[in-house]
């Protein structure tokens, strides 16, 4: 038997059993290959199927976030990683160099069948950042958050800058604050589609707090007892969060 990553539709495929979910688990995937499969872990592969098929009556198709809540960590955590290898080898299809056709060579590389070139899976990386004011800590709301929940100053690392200038720059850009003591937190794959998420802590320095109006509407620096709606698991914003609401990122003014 073998487990499954598959996608139809940009949903994630997931078996249930009464009210237990899990990747499917079968000799065979139970729909045509859309894309070419791929060996994902031991025994476990994944692919794209056709959406308009006709799954049988155990499976279903779910939002590969929404499945964070009803699969198990390690079967997301393969999820996300299909989900960013099928991504990539939907957008990879012709060389960029010579516009030839690019085959796959190994799980995680490709190769131009006419030019040689080989390419590997491309990661955007982004940082978020709790920044701490004595026992307040600072909460956004941006624009494109889909829900009323306050997250972290958050923004993609630009070419040439290190991850620290680059939670610096976001800070003074998006809030006119100058943060100091930037500190390494914890980072996680974020697979929609491609990120890397790099989590900071920092205490702030010195500015006037002011939203720049395309990327945040609202936010402040709130305690512990009386914060707004925060965002949800599975997000590594979330951790940070818990992490200062349980006070084990303290603040060190
Ligand atoms: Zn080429």
């Amino acid at each position: 038997m073998s487990r499954w990553v598959l996608f139809a539709d940009g949903k994630l495929v997931v078996e249930h059993e009464g009210e237990a979910y899990r990747l499917p688990a079968c000799e065979e995937a139970p729909s045509a290959f859309t894309s070419e499969s791929f060996k994902l872990g031991d025994d476990c592969f994944g692919a794209m199927i056709d959406a308009e098929a006709l799954l049988p009556e155990s499976m279903e198709l779910m939002d590969l976030r929404t499945s964070y809540g009803f699969i198990s960590h390690e079967e997301y955590t393969l999820a996300g990683k299909g989900w960013e290898l099928l991504f990539w080898d939907s957008h990879t299809r012709f060389c960029g160099d010579c516009g030839g056709k690019m085959r796959r060579h190994s799980p995680i590389s490709k190769i131009c069948a006419r030019c040689g070139r080989e390419i590997f899976p491309q990661l955007s990386p982004a940082v978020l950042v709790l920044v701490r004011k004595g026992d307040e800590a600072l909460l956004v709301h941006a624009r494109t958050f889909r829900r009323p929940f306050y997250g972290l100053v958050a923004g993609f690392v630009e070419t040439g800058e290190s991850l620290e200038e680059c939670v610096a720059r976001e800070v003074m850009e998006e809030t006119n604050l100058r943060v100091k003591n930037i500190r390494y937190f914890g980072s996680q794959a974020w697979p929609y589609p491609a990120n890397l998420m790099i989590g900071f802590t920092a205490d702030y320095e010195s500015g006037e707090l002011r939203f720049m109006d395309h990327e945040l509407s609202d936010g402040g620096f709130f305690t512990r007892d009386n914060h707004p709606e925060i965002p949800p698991p599975p997000s590594l914003a979330r951790t940070l969060i818990d992490s200062w609401l349980n006070e084990s990122v303290g603040a060190t003014d």
